[in-house]
């Protein structure tokens, strides 16, 4: 398998693989800029990427090129935006949120009641190709405006939306992002995120295990040295673990106690489990 991008030829990063492949039909993979920029051209990339090879994305790239600077033609721009009101088509906007709301289903987004009204916004707010990662009910701490957080491969979004009021949106991207952390209380515990100029927190007292969820995972994309170092300990304290039942099996077997096969038999399991 490849690991670097069929078209711009650059190495792929964490973001690349943690995300799955774009693979292409011809077993080039493409990095998520590159599909970034191919499917600002032609958003039919976005539904059936192995539909096309490598050439034809060199193309494609090619002739949005010559109609840069040639005449200009309406043909592969999105056609999604309905520049008169800056919204979504309604056929699209509702294969949209038909697409957000099977991304909550496989999440098993376990969403207040109260979440319902952001939902529905979210298709004007996330970008076509822009996947849910990781959702949570969650509000700015101080506020009574009800809300979400969710994180995304680019960014994390807070939208807050209170009846017959317009929505609330606010955006972290991630290279302003340094950290996030999490204060557990029991009454509702506060997601923080750590950006350059600012921290930012978020209150969850709706549900509060689905909040530390939530956190659990957005820190395993922020906070990385962190999470490499947990990862590394439970490796160490399971294999010693795993060493110490091995050796009281030797022992075992020296008493007698179990016969040479099943000694053979039980190493063998515990070795699998390393
Ligand atoms: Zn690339």
């Amino acid at each position: 398998m490849s690991d670097h991008c069929g078209l711009c030829g650059a190495e792929f990063t964490s973001m690349d693989t943690m995300l799955g492949e774009n693979k292409l039909s011809d077993g080039n993979i493409l990095c998520n800029k590159c599909l970034e920029k191919a499917s600002n051209i032609n958003q039919e990339l976005l539904y059936g990427l192995n539909n096309f090879s490598i050439n034809d994305i060199k193309r494609l790239i090619e002739n949005s090129k010559v109609r840069e600077t040639g005449e200009i033609s309406n043909e592969n721009l999105p056609i999604v935006i309905n520049s008169e009101q800056g919204l979504l088509s309604k056929d699209l906007y509702k294969k949209r949120l038909k697409e957000i709301k099977q991304q909550l289903d496989q999440l098993k987004a376990n969403l207040s009641i109260f979440a319902k009204g952001e939902i529905k916004e979210l298709p004007h707010i996330l970008a076509l190709d822009e996947t849910i990662l990781a959702i949570t009910d969650a509000q700015f701490s101080k506020t009574v405006d009800a809300g979400i957080l969710l994180a995304t491969p680019k960014r994390i979004v807070s939208v807050s939306k209170a009846m017959f009021s317009p929505v609330k949106v606010n955006e972290y991207h991630n290279e302003d992002i340094l950290e996030v952390s999490f204060v557990n209380s029991f009454l509702s515990p506060i997601i923080k995120i750590h950006t350059k100029d600012k921290i930012v927190e978020f209150e969850s007292f709706l549900n509060k295990d689905y909040a530390e969820d939530f956190y659990n995972f957005i820190k395993k994309i922020y906070n990385k040295e962190e999470s490499q170092k947990q990862s590394d300990e439970v490796k160490t304290v399971s294999s010693e673990a795993l060493f110490g039942q091995l050796e009281k099996l030797a022992q075992l077997r020296e008493n007698g106690i179990l016969t040479e096969e099943e000694f053979a038999e039980q190493k063998k399991k515990l070795l699998e489990k390393l």
